[in-house]
């Protein structure tokens, strides 16, 4: 089952180290608007979902522009953390997936393994069927995915396209890098019009 990985600490250390990279290589591109070196400047988190996490989950990496008068913020991408959500990126994923497919899991069953709440379950089920496919990034991603894999529904064939059952983490390494850039809040904006000009709302749905 893919849920047994996600109790596994050793695959929160494994992306805690993912995250790392992902940082140094924000750091090294230096600001992105006067090109002056960047400060930490870590955002503190309570994540909830799996005991015994790394300490290292208490706070995202993030950045502040060193440059008098710029001071701009940089938050690289992350492979943890799903923008806002208090819920760790995978524990989201992998619950609204378990929702979906032609065997779902009742909301009382993954409330009880992995601690979220009715309401918040629901909640992600609106994110990934309202909000992510009007999302510019999947506007973009899609190009890459749909000629080669039907997308059934968000975010279970996503799993189904990256993860292969089991102890996949190079898999879920994928999922997630793939997903990083609407882990910050660019990447999350919606476009007012598709490629046509037309409202968004009449593009056909196919989620
Ligand atoms: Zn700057």
């Amino acid at each position: 089952m893919y849920h047994e990985l996600l109790f596994d600490a050793t695959f929160w250390a494994f992306l805690l180290g993912i995250d790392q990279e992902l940082a140094e290589a924000a750091r090294a591109e230096k600001c992105p608007s006067c090109g002056c070196h960047l400060h930490h400047a870590n955002y503190p988190r309570k994540p909830r979902g799996p005991r015994n996490l790394p300490e290292e989950y208490r706070y995202r990496l993030s950045f502040c522009c060193a440059g008098d008068g710029c001071r701009k913020r940089v938050t690289p991408p992350s492979v943890r953390f799903l923008g806002r959500k208090v819920y760790l990126g995978a524990v989201v994923i992998l619950v609204s997936a378990m929702r979906q497919g032609p065997t779902p899991r009742r909301v009382r069953e993954l409330t009880e393994l992995f601690g979220a709440d009715r309401r918040t379950i629901y909640r992600w089920r609106d994110f990934w069927n309202e909000h992510f496919p009007k999302t510019t990034f999947w506007k973009v991603a899609r190009a890459r995915l749909v000629p080669v894999f039907e997308i059934v529904e968000f975010p279970r064939s996503l799993l189904e396209v990256f993860v292969r059952a089991g102890n996949d983490r190079d898999g879920w390494k994928k999922l997630l890098c793939f997903l990083s850039p609407i882990t910050t809040t660019k990447g999350l904006e919606i476009k007012v019009s598709d490629d046509r000009g037309q409202p968004a709302e009449d593009a056909p749905r196919r989620f």
